[in-house]
């Protein structure tokens, strides 16, 4: 081959073909893998930073120097674990082969959202005639309308969360989630796609209601305040400290806040195997919806306990078994009598 082929084959490599290939490499293998909106690299910094500011203000005595926190930061033992591992190979299956499933899901929550908003809208009108709206809402309608949708949309998701640990068949879906042994970014997203289903679907379903009542007094639409394409209030709140809920980063936020919001070691508490924090803290952001309805579960910062579920539980070692396993157990739940003893967890 001579010089000039080698340059020409370069050339052709780098025109439209290359292009088009690198872009279906994209949107096909790259881009889902990085959808995850928590994975974005702003709330990974603050991840690092509030985790920084924590190993400085509570770990014990040592040198503390920079390779100390990232030690720290990233334990062998917890990164490496077999239950870590297992989750990113979920991680990598999930978002890549069963993406359509994902992009289903989405359908579902987003017909369920017109749907909502359309027959919020329709009811209003029914009760209160015609909207006679203005057409440009003011920044304090717009920053309610914010942190109301944001509620909603967490609100939703306690809803599904609750349904998920209190109905048996759907707890052997969202089982998927709390098999895991130790808590890494990714184990948040370790979860099956029947429970992703359920919890978008409730969520865009509440914030639907939302945006039916703001869209009959604002017929001319408003949109919700964002920072970097995020909820704003959601950004300032909950994205910071977000990829610390799956962590050993126990990250508390004091008896007084915790009663508004979730901190991260209350999630990790709703983890825990030991019985007195199961079924607790099954919000994300705020914590108001355990509050009133009595699941609430504030643990002391030094609270020991482990992760995963009781041993019987079910086989959660291969990604086959997490993705399949669930539907067969979900099916014996389902339709056969249950044991005297009653249901196992
Ligand atoms: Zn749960
Ligand atoms: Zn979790």
């Amino acid at each position: 081959m001579t010089l000039d082929q080698i340059r020409a084959l370069v050339e052709e490599l780098a025109g439209p073909q290359v292009r088009s290939a690198l872009s279906w490499l994209y949107y096909n293998l790259i881009g889902p893998m990085l959808a995850p909106t928590g994975l974005h690299w702003l709330w990974i910094s603050c991840a690092v930073v509030f985790a920084y500011g924590f190993f400085r203000l509570t770990v014990g005595a040592g040198p503390r120097t920079e390779r100390s926190f990232i030690s720290w930061l990233v334990p062998r033992e917890v990164f490496l674990h077999a239950s870590a591992r297992l989750d990113y190979r979920f991680y990598v299956v999930n978002q890549l082969v069963l993406m359509h499933l994902r992009l289903g899901s989405l359908v579902t929550a987003i017909v369920g959202f017109l749907f909502a908003a359309d027959a919020t809208k329709a009811l209003l009108t029914a009760l209160l005639g015609a909207s006679q709206g203005q057409a440009t809402p003011s920044i304090a309608i717009l920053i309610v309308f914010t942190l109301l949708t944001l509620m909603a949309n967490d609100f939703g998701r306690y809803l599904a969360h609750y349904l998920q640990h209190k109905v048996p068949s759907l707890w052997e879906f969202h089982k998927v989630h709390h098999a895991a042994e130790v808590l890494t970014p990714i184990t948040g997203y370790r979860s099956h796609a029947i429970d992703q289903m359920l919890d978008m679907g409730l969520r865009l379903v509440m914030a639907g209601f939302i945006g039916g009542v703001f869209g009959y007094f604002y017929p001319g639409g408003l949109a919700e305040l964002t920072i970097l394409s995020f909820n704003a209030v959601a950004a300032l709140i909950y994205y910071p400290v977000v990829l610390l809920q799956h962590s050993h980063v126990r990250l508390g936020y004091g008896p007084i806040l915790s009663r508004m919001l979730i901190s991260p070691l209350m999630h990790q508490v709703h983890h825990s195997l030991e019985k007195p924090h199961w079924d607790k803290n099954f919000g994300f952001t705020f914590s108001l919806w355990d509050r009133w309805f009595g699941t609430l579960y504030v643990p002391r910062s030094d609270e020991q306990f482990q992760l995963g579920l009781p041993v019987g539980s079910g086989r959660f070692d291969t990604v086959w078994s997490l993705l399949a396993d669930p539907f067969v157990r979900a099916f014996k739940r389902t339709w056969r009598p249950r044991p005297a003893a009653g249901i196992p967890r």
